[in-house]
């Protein structure tokens, strides 16, 4: 068995930003600790830069666009590029898990099986089907040709949370990277370390200086310098609804950038009186809640069951949650880790309580555990009206609700701000069908909790998601601009 102790222990980790192709330190000179949330120790202490960092990476940025270095080469040979890059992230495998690990507290075994090969996956599916995507030829009289063309749309900035600090990556540098487009990198302040080194791998895959750019810091003094920068063109985001609207604002009062927001969400499960086995459910339920600690965007936080379901569901759930192993991230045997932050783990806490004072039944869990750890939670009879029902925890915790009729559980799963997924349990095809449409969320499962695919686009309706879509061919849309060029065949 692998001994990811080791690993950790001579792990090099990176501690320079990548501008231009260089290893860089802050222009302030200025650092920030990123901490390892299982043990609370210093790993590595990191650029904290500022608005002078982020004009150095957009120059880099733009200078590489214009060139032609990267956004002017055949398809055919970024892909080669990307794919060599995909190579390299499947070589680094335990290397990139552990750090992973230990930066965000997030259990090795699932770095190893989930956030490496995802990332890789991302990055070699995007290489792979830009160079077979064609253009288009408009309608048009004998005289004249009307091309619709995609080009790339310059220089993205991505800003990326802490929860899944690879694979958002890459879901935003694979598209905006194979549609030939230069990237700004912001990573969460709380998980930078991966990112970092994903750009080393970039640099030694053959991607040009100044093609990927990673600069690290604070929101306000990177992130908001990024949304408000007159030379970025388009700026991709994933994090929570609350700072997705500043990117609103600040391309608003800067120069009109194209933006697009992966936000939070408070996504339902919705059990049918038909839905079949309830222990087969509360099992995938568990996972939809519990897995990585509660700490994913399209977590099933709320569970929405029929009357005549609702008791052996919740049971059935609690059961699941006591067999939910909690423990040291880089043991594979462990199911769930820390919470990401002190700060988190005092939010999660802090809506629980409330969960509880608002009349909420606590049938398991509802405590912090050892150290930035919370126990996987389940709150049953939570009405539409309590906090836990309306508001993202982001953490294990799930609030189960009665619903009287079918019609009733999809209205409920619908009264929320947010849209990103859901999930639906019926036998029943037609009733599979018709409410899988009257759902309102850009993903949602059918007898199974799912994002979907790499092949299928993610992003959410209403508070969770503006202007595109992660994943897909539908992702390239978000980095390329859309041309009409007219020739007239008279002259
Ligand atoms: P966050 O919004 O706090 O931070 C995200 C990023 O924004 C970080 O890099 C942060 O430094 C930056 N930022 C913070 N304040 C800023 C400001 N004033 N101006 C500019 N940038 C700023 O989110 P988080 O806590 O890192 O992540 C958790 C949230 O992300 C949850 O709400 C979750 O649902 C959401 N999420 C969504 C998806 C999706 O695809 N829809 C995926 C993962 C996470």
């Amino acid at each position: 068995m692998t001994d990811y102790k080791t690993i950790a222990a001579r792990l090099r980790l990176p501690e320079a930003m990548i501008i231009d192709g260089k290893s860089e330190v802050a222009q302030s000179g200025e650092t920030f600790d990123t901490t390892d949330p299982a043990t609370g120790e210093t790993l590595a202490k990191l650029p904290a830069a500022g608005p002078k960092d982020v004009d150095l990476a957009v120059a880099s940025a733009r200078r590489s666009f214009e060139d032609g270095v990267w956004s002017g080469l055949h398809p055919s040979e970024r892909k080669r590029v990307l794919q060599k890059l995909a190579d390299l992230i499947d070589a680094e495998t335990d290397m990139l898990a552990v750090m992973e690990s230990m930066d965000a507290g997030k259990p090795i075994n699932d770095c190893v099986s989930i956030d490496v090969p995802e990332t890789a996956n991302c990055i070699r599916w995007h290489a792979e089907a830009q160079d077979k995507l064609y253009d288009q030829i408009a309608p048009s009289a004998p005289d004249a040709v009307g091309l619709i063309v995609r080009e790339p749309i310059g220089v993205v900035a991505a800003v990326l949370p802490w929860n899944f600090p690879l694979m958002m990556m890459a879901w935003k540098i694979g598209p905006a990277l194979a549609t030939g487009n230069s990237v700004v990198v912001k990573p969460a302040e709380q998980t930078s370390l991966t990112a970092l080194r994903l750009a080393e791998l970039a640099l030694e895959a053959g991607v040009p200086p100044g093609v990927l750019n990673v600069v690290t810091g604070m929101g306000p003094d990177v992130g908001e310098p990024l949304g408000r920068h007159m030379d970025v063109d388009a700026l991709t985001f994933t994090g929570s609804t609350e700072v997705g609207r500043y990117f609103l604002e600040y391309a608003a009062q800067s120069n009109m950038k194209e933006v697009c927001l992966e936000m939070g969400g408070k996504s339902a499960a919705v059990i049918l009186e038909d839905a079949g086995n309830i222990d087969q459910i509360a099992e995938i339920q568990a996972n939809a809640i519990f897995w990585n600690m509660g700490e994913n965007c399209t977590a099933n936080s709320r569970i929405i069951a029929h009357a005549t379901v609702y008791d052996d569901l919740v049971a059935a759930l609690a059961k699941q949650a006591a067999t939910w192993v909690m423990g040291d991230p880089l043991d594979p045997a462990t199911q769930n880790g820390p919470l990401v932050s002190a700060e988190h783990l005092e939010k999660v806490c802090g809506l629980v309580a409330i969960g509880k004072a608002q009349g909420a039944r606590v049938v398991y869990g509802g405590d912090a555990g050892e150290g930035l750890m919370f126990q996987p939670t389940v709150f049953a009879d939570v009405t539409p009206e309590m906090t836990i029902f309306r508001e993202e925890i982001f953490g294990p915790v799930v609030a189960v609700t009665r619903a009287e009729s079918d019609e009733e559980a999809v209205a409920m799963a619908n009264a929320t701000a947010y849209g990103l997924a859901a999930t639906l349990y019926t036998r029943d095809i037609t009733k599979a069908h018709r409410y899988a449409r009257k759902l309102k969320a850009g993903t949602v499962g059918v007898n199974a909790y799912s994002e979907g695919e790499i092949s299928t686009p993610f992003g959410g309706f209403k508070a969770s998601g503006f202007g595109g879509r992660d994943n897909g061919v539908h992702a390239h849309e978000q980095y390329s601009e859309l041309k009409t060029i007219w020739i007239d065949l008279n002259g």
